[in-house]
């Protein structure tokens, strides 16, 4: 009996667990100090009420015989696919619901699509990254190509020139860096992937963000996307379904290797391995796209895109280098006086009691920069910004 070894290539990551371990001890030597938490990835305002009208709604009709639901469709209920097809077609893209699948959250869909692709697929990461694409490749024993992401191309890398790859991961918003592709930049990851017969799997978890006309929410608003990539998108940040869990894939039927339709494959692995999303929660994540609902999801995303506007001021204020913070609820910075990421954090939770993210936590190119969140609360926001502006 073997185990998968390449679980043992897997690097341990102790980005978290060593900014507990600092701010903890930080706390109990500095009892009364007041520690603001701007690195946390997570969302902290509730579901919308929209969100939870539904959800009782649909909790009732499962305590009822004639309107109880057992097993749903593996790939999600029509009534949720059809919201998002909708969605869709409000930018331009046309989609058929066979080409949505709902899942419990991009992570899973993300670290999943692997199943459908042979292990001898070369694969091209940027760095910085969010650590699940590469850990997940990893765990497959793939060969993994990065990208440099960095201050000279603003963290947006381009398709690199005399290399071909299979599969290319683009994050757009990105998270760390909260930077953004435009248009013609994507165009020419399509045109790549188009012409080398990659597939581009992109995330596009942050798309409510974007407000920039030139960003596109979705890969599929390029021409020619529809032959060469895949899209994730979650409900976790758009509509804080972080806890819910509820996202969904979309895989063009144009999308084909090797004479066949990557749907088809998708569509055989979630009817195998998975079986839906909770009944409860697809009535939720419907609920996101009422009238009722989009006023209020918006009303949460603007609070955070404020937050993010707050950081990002400051930062221009001060001089110091950053991208994100517009279309996007995290700022990246360039840690002042050429400062390690992990000097800039003992510095920043030592001087002003604030917590935030070493950038090299996320890959070699990340080291020199730190991030910051723009979700949490206004009042520490500010207060946050004050502090950093007098130690700067
Ligand atoms: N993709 C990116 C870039 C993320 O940052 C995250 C979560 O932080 C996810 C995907 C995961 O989303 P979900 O909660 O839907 O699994």
């Amino acid at each position: 009996m073997k185990i998968n070894s390449n679980y043992l290539n897997l690097e341990e990551s102790y980005l978290f667990s060593t900014i507990a371990k600092k701010v903890n001890e930080f706390q109990i030597n500095n009892k009364d100090a007041d520690i603001i938490r701007l690195g946390i990835g997570d969302v902290t305002k509730p579901l919308c009420g929209a969100v939870i009208d539904a959800m009782k709604k649909a909790t009732d009709e499962m305590g009822h015989a004639e309107t109880f639901r057992g097993y749903g469709p593996e790939q999600g209920y029509t009534f949720l696919r059809e919201k998002i097809r909708d969605y869709y077609s409000t930018r331009n893209v046309k989609l058929d619901v066979k080409e949505i699948f709902i899942s419990d959250g991009a992570k899973s869909d993300l670290g999943n699509i692997l199943d459908i692709f042979s292990k001898d697929n070369t694969v091209l990461i940027p760095d910085p990254v969010y650590p699940v694409y590469v850990d997940t490749n990893i765990m497959a024993g793939r060969k993994i190509i990065y990208l440099d992401a960095n201050e000279e191309n603003s963290f947006l890398p381009l398709p690199p020139k005399d290399l071909k790859v299979d599969i290319i991961y683009i994050c757009s918003p990105n998270n760390p860096t909260g930077a953004v592709y435009n248009r013609s930049q994507l165009k020419l990851w399509v045109d790549y992937a188009n012409k080398n017969n990659s597939v581009i799997l992109f995330d596009a978890a942050y798309e409510s963000f974007i407000d920039e006309k030139d960003c596109p929410h979705s890969i599929f608003e390029i021409d020619g996307a529809k032959s060469c990539a895949i899209e994730f998108c979650s409900f976790s940040k758009i509509a804080g379904f972080t806890g819910t869990r509820c996202g969904y894939t979309v895989i063009p039927m144009e999308l084909e290797r090797d004479s066949t339709k990557l749907n088809s494959l998708w569509l055989r692995r979630q009817t195998t391995k998975f079986n839906g999303v909770p009944y409860v929660v697809q009535r939720a994540a419907e609920a996101v796209f009422t009238q009722e609902g989009k006023k209020q999801i918006f009303e949460t995303i603007n609070y955070y895109k404020e937050n993010a506007k707050i950081i990002s001021d400051t930062l221009n204020e001060l001089g110091i280098w950053f991208t994100g913070g517009k279309s996007s609820p995290y700022v990246w910075l360039k840690c002042p006086n050429n400062m390690t990421s992990w000097e800039f954090f003992d510095y920043l939770l030592s001087k002003a009691h604030i917590v935030g993210t070493p950038g090299s936590g996320f890959g070699k190119n990340g080291e020199g920069f730190f991030r910051l969140t723009a979700f949490g609360d206004r009042d520490n926001t500010i207060e946050a910004m004050k502090r950093i502006k007098e130690l700067f």
